[in-house]
C-alpha cells in the first residue's frame, strides 16, 4: 500500500517518456527520408557554431528585446528543470527533497530557481503582450493563423502554469516546514513563493497544506511530461533540434551554389574531346534510376533541409527581412519551412498507415503546398538565411524546387527562358549576336 504512489509515479514517468520516445523515433525516420548529404567535416567549427548559436543564443540578441526575453525563458527553462531530477528521484524512491543534505548549496539552488521562475513569468507576460496586444506584424501573416497561432500562445500558458505550480509547491512546503510537519525537512530558500503564494495559503490547516503541496508536486511533474510530449506537435521542438540543426548547418559561404553531380558529369563529357558520344552505355549503370534534377517533394530534399523544417521556430524573422515579402510578393520563407514540415508530416503519416511503405497520394510539396509563383519571387539574396536564429536555410529549398521546374518541367518564367536561350545562343544574357559585341568600339 505504501508503494502505491511510487508505482503510480513510475507508470506516469514510463508513459510520458515512452510516448515521447515513440514520437522522436518517428521524427528521426521522417528526417531520414531525405537524401544523404555529408556534414561530418570540420567538427570543431561545427561545435563552435552550435555553442555560439544554439547555446549562446548569439543570433537571437540581434533583436535585443525579443532576444533578452527569450534568453530569460530559455535559461529559466533549462535550470529550473534541474529540479525535475530531484522530483524524479523523490517520486521513484518515496523520498522528499533528496538533495536537501547539500545544505547551503541547496538553499542557493532553490532560491535561484524561484527568482528565475519569477523572471520567466515576467518574460512570458511580455511575450503574450507582444503577440496579442501589440500584435507585432510578423506574428500576423497569413501562415500564422489556426494552429500556428494557438501553438504560440499555448506554450506561454503552459509555462505560466508550470511556474505557478512550482512556486505553489514550494510555498506550501515552506509553510509545512515552519509548522514542523512530519517528513518536511527544513531545506531550501523561498525568496519568491514566500511573498507571492504563501499569503494565499497561510491560513490553511496542516492537512490542507499537505494536499496543496502534494497536488502541486504531482501536477508539476505531470505538466512537465505533457509539455515534453507536446513538443513534437509544436514549433517548440526547436528547444531540442536547435542543437543538431546549428551543428549540421552548411559551412560554405551563403552565396555559394551547390553543383549537381549529374550535370557536372554531363558537362565534363561534352568538354572532353576524346569522348565518344555514340559509345554504348556502361552496363553497370544501365539499371540505375534516371537522376531527378531538383526537388518536387520532400523526399528529393536532403535530410538537413528536412531537419530545418522541424526546427523552424516560426519566429518570422526571415519573412520580416525578405525583400520579396516586403514588396508585397507572395513569398514568405517562413511559409516555405512550415509547408515543408507539414508535407513531411503528411508523408510520415502515409507511411505509418501503409505498413512502412509510402503510397502515392497524388500530392507533392511543389504545387500542393508551395506554388511556382512563390518560388520565382525569391531574389536569392540570402537575407532569410543570414537572419535565422537557428541557422535554417529556406533558400536552399527554393533553389532545389526551382531547379526542378527548370530542368524537369522546363517551366521557368518567360523572362528567364529568354535569358537562358540568350546565354545558350549568344554566350551572354542579352539578345545580341556575339559578332556585334565590339561594335561599340567603332563608335
Ligand atoms: S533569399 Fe529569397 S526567400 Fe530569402 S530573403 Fe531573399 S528573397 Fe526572401
Ligand atoms: S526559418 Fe528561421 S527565421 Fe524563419 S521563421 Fe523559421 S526559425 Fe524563424
Amino acid at each position: 500500500m505504501q508503494y502505491i504512489p511510487n508505482i503510480l509515479f513510475l507508470l506516469l514517468l514510463a508513459g510520458g517518456v515512452g510516448y515521447f520516445t515513440m514520437n522522436i523515433r518517428k521524427l528521426i525516420r521522417n528526417i531520414n527520408l531525405g537524401l544523404d548529404v555529408d556534414r561530418t567535416d570540420q567538427k570543431n567549427v561545427r561545435l563552435k557554431n552550435m555553442a555560439k548559436i544554439a547555446l549562446g543564443q548569439t543570433k537571437m540578441v540581434r533583436r535585443p528585446i525579443a532576444g533578452l526575453l527569450h534568453i530569460v525563458v530559455y535559461v529559466g527553462f533549462l535550470i529550473i528543470n534541474i529540479e525535475v531530477l530531484e522530483i524524479i528521484i523523490d517520486g521513484l524512491f518515496g523520498t522528499h527533497r533528496i538533495f536537501a543534505p547539500l545544505g547551503k548549496v541547496y538553499n542557493i539552488l532553490i532560491g535561484s530557481f524561484e527568482i528565475l521562475a519569477l523572471l520567466v513569468l515576467v518574460a512570458i507576460v511580455a511575450f503574450w503582450i507582444r503577440r496579442n496586444v501589440i500584435k507585432i506584424k510578423r506574428f500576423l501573416s497569413a501562415e500564422m493563423t489556426g494552429w500556428p497561432k494557438s501553438d504560440g500562445n499555448n506554450i506561454l500558458y503552459f509555462e505560466v502554469v508550470l511556474m505557478l505550480l512550482f512556486l505553489t509547491m514550494n510555498a506550501a512546503d515552506y509553510k509545512l516546514q515552519l509548522l514542523d510537519a512530519a517528513h518536511y525537512v527544513k531545506a531550501g530558500a523561498f525568496p519568491v513563493s514566500s511573498w507571492m503564494i504563501m499569503p494565499l495559503i497561510d491560513s490553511l490547516s496542516e492537512s490542507a497544506l499537505i494536499i496543496v503541496e502534494r497536488s502541486a508536486w504531482w501536477l508539476h511533474i505531470a505538466g512537465i511530461l505533457i509539455f515534453l510530449n507536446y513538443l513534437y506537435f509544436s514549433k517548440h521542438l526547436h528547444i531540442l533540434l536547435a542543437f543538431p540543426n546549428t551543428y549540421f548547418a552548411k559551412l560554405t559561404p551563403n552565396g555559394q551554389f551547390t553543383n549537381l553531380e549529374s550535370v557536372t558529369n554531363e558537362v565534363k563529357l561534352m568538354m572532353d574531346p576524346d569522348a565518344d558520344p555514340f559509345a554504348a552505355p556502361d552496363p553497370t549503370t544501365e539499371t540505375e534510376e534516371v537522376a531527378k534534377f531538383g526537388a518536387s517533394d520532400v523526399m528529393d530534399l536532403n535530410w538537413v533541409q528536412l531537419m530545418n523544417s522541424y526546427t523552424c521556430t516560426e519566429c518570422g524573422r526571415c519573412t520580416s527581412e525578405c525583400p520579396a515579402n516586403l514588396t508585397g510578393k507572395k513569398l514568405s520563407p517562413r511559409k516555405i519551412m512550415m509547408d515543408t514540415r507539414d508535407r513531411l508530416e503528411e508523408v510520415g503519416k502515409n507511411i505509418d498507415a501503409n505498413n512502412g511503405e509510402f503510397k502515392d497520394d497524388g500530392k507533392q510539396l511543389l504545387g500542393d503546398y508551395i506554388t511556382p509563383e512563390e518560388l520565382w519571387a525569391c531574389t536569392t539574396c540570402n537575407a532569410c538565411v543570414e537572419t535565422c536564429p537557428v541557422s535554417i536555410d529556406p533558400l536552399s529549398i527554393i533553389n532545389e524546387m526551382r531547379r526542378y521546374l527548370v530542368m524537369e518541367e522546363s517551366a521557368a518564367p518567360t523572362e528567364l527562358n529568354n535569358m537562358m536561350s540568350n546565354i545558350e545562343n549568344n554566350g551572354a544574357p542579352w539578345p545580341y549576336n556575339q559578332m556585334d559585341r565590339l561594335n561599340w568600339v567603332k563608335e
